[in-house]
């Protein structure tokens, strides 16, 4: 048993840190589809203190830490290197307070979305921030990666939820910020450089989210759209003619809507073929069937316009769940699909016709034994891109990354939309980042972790 692992059992107790077959398979990988690893050891702290101790001792031994949330990351942040020792926020749960003054929520690191999201709605509010893998991630996880998910276009990317942190930095030192005011101009917001930092900069054992009022009066809606420039004309029309009503505005492309019907058993919703498939909600308030009628009466216009070629609107919850079954059925193409190479990226609006059509262009000249698929939050102009073929091997993995990758840079996109960077996407930092950017990056880094024991190797490079 290595020094480190003696000291940690001594001061936090047997309990607390598990070592060889007691780890659980958990936490020897997240969801990003590496290889298992057992950390060295896993330690499970209770406490903020005894989170603080563990990285008091790991420090001073100068011992590699990865920290891991629900292990639903896509980056392999969470995932464990050799010869790291696992800190699990799994026994941190709990929401500790809601005040309903404030509108705020506050609660530990290790607790779920979804007991979040349920906490908010039974005191009869909304938490904005909402995502596929809302049964298993973590507060602490998304406020690392800054998520996003289905109604960033409403409510923002966590960073706009969050008013509060508390943090652990590597010395084991507590940096603490429960604030719950909207306006705090003293000094620094320093949460906020902790927001999407993915673990680098300390441990995040407790959050102050905001939350909002329940959006009422929810119409949904697929529509038929022949392009991308109808879609984002689509999303300016619907906004100017019904300003502040839209939660969600997703896009399936085609080769994505034939896999869900051919593959995945859901049947066509138009009888046509559309170049683009949106899922669009409203909230559209408490006037019940007048709320409904002006929601229809504006698509009514959209489709007089030429934006929209078809429409099928929601008449039930049960509608409503249907349509979203189009757009969470991407969480089986990993089962109904080849092996591919998978990307979540950001390409601004006004480019994102063109690099989809680059994207198929390439893909059918290089690749014709593969399935381009294309979906995401197009109204935060963020692309979730599969490239599925039989053929599929490393070499071609690696082709596809220095192809899609160029179409981002080429078009000022972002290599990372809202999964962040873990280790998979740090080669490719340098195109969304310049270099001042990144040393500047480095130079916090080494600031609040001179020995950067914390998730080394994740966004930046290890610097030894
Ligand atoms: C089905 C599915 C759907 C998804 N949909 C979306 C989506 O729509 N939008 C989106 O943004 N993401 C999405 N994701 C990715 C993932 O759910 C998010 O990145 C989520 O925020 C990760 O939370 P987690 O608790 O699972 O974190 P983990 O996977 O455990 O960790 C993620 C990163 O955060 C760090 N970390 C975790 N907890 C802490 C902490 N307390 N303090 C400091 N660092 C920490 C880890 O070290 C790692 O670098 C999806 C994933 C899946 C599997």
């Amino acid at each position: 048993m290595s020094d480190v692992i003696r000291a940690l059992i001594d001061a936090l107790g047997p309990e607390r840190v598990l070592t060889d077959a007691l780890v659980s398979v958990r936490n020897t990988a997240d969801a990003a589809s590496l290889p298992p690893l057992r950390p060295a050891a896993l330690v499970r702290p209770e406490s903020t203190a005894e989170v603080a101790t563990c990285l008091r001792i790991c420090n001073t031994l100068h011992q590699p830490v990865v920290i891991q949330g629900g292990m639903t990351g896509l980056a392999g942040g969470a995932h464990p290197q050799p010869g790291e020792i696992a800190l699990s926020l799994e026994r941190m749960v709990g929401i500790e307070e809601i005040d309903t003054q404030s509108g705020t929520l506050t609660a530990l690191a290790g607790t779920t979305l979804a007991a979040i999201q349920d906490a908010a709605a039974e005191a009869g509010f909304l938490y904005g921030v909402d995502l596929g893998a809302r049964g298993t991630c973590t507060i602490g996880g998304n406020v690392a990666t800054n998520a996003g998910g289905n109604q960033v276009l409403r409510y923002g990317m966590t960073r706009r939820n969050v008013l509060g942190l508390e943090v652990v930095l590597a010395d084991g030192r507590v940096l603490r910020s429960l604030n719950k005011m909207l306006k705090n101009n003293a000094g620094y917001d320093w949460p906020q450089a902790i927001i999407g930092s993915e673990g680098t900069l300390g441990v995040i054992t407790r959050v102050v989210v905001s939350l909002h009022p329940r959006p009422t009066g929810i119409q949904s809606a697929l529509l038929a759209v022949g392009s991308v420039a109808d879609a984002v004309s689509l999303l300016r029309r619907f906004d100017a003619l019904l300003p502040g009503r839209l939660l969600v505005f997703e896009a399936m492309w085609r080769e994505y809507m034939t896999v869900t019907v051919e593959r995945a058993g859901l049947t066509r919703p138009f009888p046509g073929d559309p170049d683009l498939t949106i899922l669009i909600e409203a909230a559209m308030g408490e006037d019940g069937s007048s709320g409904a009628d002006a929601f229809a009466e504006t698509l009514g216009l959209l489709l007089d316009e030429g934006l929209v070629t078809d429409a099928v609107v929601a008449q039930s919850q049960a509608d409503r769940q249907r349509f979203w079954a189009y757009r969470e059925a991407n969480y089986a193409f990993g089962r109904l699909l080849p092996k591919g190479a998978h990307f979540d990226v950001s390409i601004p609006l006004a480019r994102m016709g063109e690099a989809v059509a680059r994207l198929r262009a390439e893909v059918a000249a290089r690749w014709p034994s593969a399935i381009p698929i294309v979906f995401g939050h197009l109204a935060d102009s963020n692309l979730h891109i599969g490239i599925y073929t039989p053929d599929f091997d490393a070499a071609m993995g690696r082709a596809i990354n220095k192809s899609v990758y160029a179409i981002v840079a080429d078009t000022h996109g972002s290599v990372s939309a809202e999964h962040g960077i873990g280790t998979l996407k740090r080669p490719y930092l340098p195109l969304s980042r310049s270099e001042t950017e990144i040393a500047v990056m480095q130079a916090i880094k080494h600031t609040l972790d001179p020995h950067a024991i914390l998730n080394r190797g994740r966004v930046l490079p290890d610097p030894a």
